[in-house]
């Protein structure tokens, strides 16, 4: 039994695990016209684009939440008010 490869077009051995000719692995045994997804592409269907868009944000959230607290850090020592000065000095 004989299959046609996905790939290059070529009558291969149906048990095969890889094409004699291109030398692609094929996974699917059975189907003669394997889906050319490559893993970008399985991955982009797999995942909804709003994830995606909301890794990013969530990304964005992080760094800005980062910067904020390292810039507070920064600026706290210089943003202590000075109050060396009693209130009661009329106390006599
Ligand atoms: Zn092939």
């Amino acid at each position: 039994m004989k299959k046609r490869c996905a790939y290059c077009g070529e009558m291969i051995q149906a048990s095969a695990m890889d094409c004699e000719h291109c030398g692609k692995v094929l996974r699917r045994t059975g189907s003669e016209a394997a889906p050319r997804a490559t893993g970008l592409q399985k991955w982009q269907k797999g995942v909804p684009s709003w994830m995606i868009y909301g890794a990013v944000l969530f990304g964005i959230l992080l760094i800005f939440l980062m910067y904020h607290q390292v810039s507070e850090r920064l600026a706290e020592p210089a943003a202590k008010p000075i109050e060396t000065q009693p209130l009661d000095q009329g106390a006599d």
